[in-house]
């Protein structure tokens, strides 16, 4: 985008809440506190789950899922600029795979999230539903490929918004504890290693 967009005017666009704390914002993907403007009018947001990079366009096009080209057609509008002046900038070949790069990140903690809770706390099914997609579409894209980028965008905007790294980090972190409170009596009893009577 051009210098003259403001990253700040297209979230207050957006409806987005841009009180600061401490220099950074709450991230309209992940609700932390740590979505940070750069003068560059680029943004990034440091919660390592999440990661969330890149300039006003790229924010209001995964913001409101809709294409990079419609995002600055209505920033445009919106915001009154010239489409000219704002479509001479686009991501470079190095940003988009700085981006891409995140996401990658971002579903290698996806892939964790389902495999630790199990198909009994997470449904994979839920999540496909939430995004439009069959099982088998969302788990593709859960695996790392990408079939449209318009769809990989929008899935990757949803997991971001429903799922909670930071909460599977701390039961991670729990170990054996995390699980002890959900294990049925019967399997200890059934588990349970017993002196064979005389
Ligand atoms: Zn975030």
């Amino acid at each position: 985008m051009n210098e003259t967009v403001s990253f700040e005017d297209v979230l207050i666009l957006a409806g987005c809440d841009i009180m600061a704390k401490s220099g950074n914002i709450k991230c309209p993907f992940c609700q932390k506190m740590s979505f940070k403007i750069y003068p560059d009018q680029r943004a990034k947001c440091h919660n390592k789950s999440c990661n969330w990079y890149g300039d006003s366009a790229q924010f209001y096009s995964d913001y409101k899922e809709i294409s990079r080209l419609e995002a600055i057609r209505e920033l445009s509008s919106k915001l009154d600029l010239k489409k000219s002046i704002i479509q001479t900038k686009e991501q470079t070949y190095n940003e988009a795979k700085k981006s891409l790069s995140e996401d990658y990140k971002f579903l290698s903690w996806c892939r964790i999230y389902f495999a630790f809770y199990g198909d009994k706390v997470v449904n994979q099914k839920v999540y496909a539903d939430k995004c439009g997609l069959s099982k088998s579409e969302f788990s593709r894209i859960i695996n790392g490929i990408m079939g449209s980028a318009t769809t990989w965008r929008k899935v990757l905007n949803i997991l971001r918004q429903e799922i909670n790294i930071d909460r599977l980090k701390r039961d991670i972190k729990k170990g054996s504890q995390y699980f002890i409170d959900d294990i049925p009596p019967e399997y200890i009893k059934k588990y349970r290693i017993k002196n064979k009577k005389k």
